[in-house]
């Protein structure tokens, strides 16, 4: 996996709590890894819908559409 020069600073920020992912911090392999199969990254999960790790865009749209009144 490529090193990045943000990776430090990028970790500070990851509110993903999946235990041991190599990509953590990797925002760009993070990225390309979940929409590879159709999710998105934890981090754009409310934290109580992070924690269940379904990353799927079906939940993020099931998830964000309750929180904001849709
Ligand atoms: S969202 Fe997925 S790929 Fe990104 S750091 Fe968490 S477990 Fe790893």
């Amino acid at each position: 996996m490529a090193e990045c020069v943000n990776k430090e600073k990028n970790l500070k920020n990851c509110p993903c709590s999946y235990p041991g992912c190599e990509k953590k911090g990797i925002c760009c392999e993070c990225l390309r890894y979940h929409w590879k199969n159709r999710e998105l990254p934890g981090c754009l999960f409310p934290p109580e819908a992070e924690k269940t790790y379904d990353r799927s865009l079906e939940y993020f749209i099931e998830v964000w559409s309750k929180k904001l009144g849709k």
